[in-house]
């Protein structure tokens, strides 16, 4: 089974408006016209416009986080369609920061997810144990338990537009990185959970990509990882040198 790699630059509440579609420009120059794999910005809410215009056709556009209700009284929300209007083609559901941080839970990240897919955009479920879950010798019933929960109601015609980012909470923005055995462990179990919920099929067709502290440094030796399929990346990103050389690294290792 080919997949295509993915990788993200999550850029969180980072950038301006000079500096974010700069950084867009960057990225867009140095990979040229066609990328070897797929390539996704997720720039902050107000920037979303100008960075789609200087990301030129060959990147995506993508949102950090959506509203699942289609319009109405949600003070400080996003809906699909604005997204759709501003060229958006991909969502991110579940990043951690939105779990741990803003408190999200399951029922709304799975409320998301269909939100996102039934607009008819492309949906990145994030997942992932924090440390004290590791500790426990939860990681596999968490990544299992986020899975079931934030898919639940999701078709399998719809899983041709889920992207899964692994991302131990605990790897996100400190500079630890799950080493690539514990990271590629991880995926190929959450694999087997997409083939219980779909088929074998659909679990081999989704692409399952890493996020935590991913860098130049340790991209090549995580994305030769066979279930590893490409990866979301935070700090990163927002140098377009680094985030070039892990595209770079995604690229060499085809689909
Ligand atoms: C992320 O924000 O999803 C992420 C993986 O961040 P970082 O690369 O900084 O750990």
């Amino acid at each position: 089974m080919t997949r295509t790699p993915t990788i993200g630059g999550n850029w969180k509440m980072n950038t301006t408006l000079e500096t974010g579609p700069a950084l867009a420009r960057a990225i867009a120059a140095g990979l040229g016209e066609a990328p070897a794999c797929e390539v996704v910005v997720f720039p902050p809410f107000p920037f979303l416009l100008a960075v789609g215009e200087a990301l030129g056709g060959s990147l995506k556009l993508g949102a950090q986080d959506c509203y699942h209700q289609p319009d109405g009284a949600y003070t400080g929300e996003v809906s699909i369609e604005m997204l759709k209007d501003c060229g958006v083609s991909v969502v991110l559901t579940g990043h951690s920061e939105r779990r741990h941080v803003l408190g999200e839970t399951d029922e709304l990240v799975n409320a998301k997810t269909r939100a996102v897919l039934d607009g008819g955009l492309a949906c990145v479920l994030c997942i992932g144990e924090t440390l004290d879950q590791r500790e426990a010798g939860q990681t596999d019933a968490v990544n299992e338990a986020q899975l079931r929960a934030g898919l639940a109601g999701v078709s399998a015609e719809q899983m041709a537009s889920v992207t899964i980012a692994y991302e131990p909470v605990w790897a996100i923005g400190t500079g630890k990185v799950a080493t690539p055995e514990d990271a590629q462990a991880a995926h190929a179990r959450c694999r087997g959970v997409l083939a219980d919920l779909f088929s074998e099929e659909v679990a081999q067709a989704t692409r399952i990509q890493y996020g935590g502290s991913m860098k130049p440094g340790n991209a090549p030796e995580l994305l030769a990882q066979p279930d590893i399929d490409g990866g979301l990346i935070g700090g990163a990103s927002l140098v377009a040198a680094d985030f070039l050389a892990i595209i770079a690294a995604a690229a060499a290792r085809g689909g």
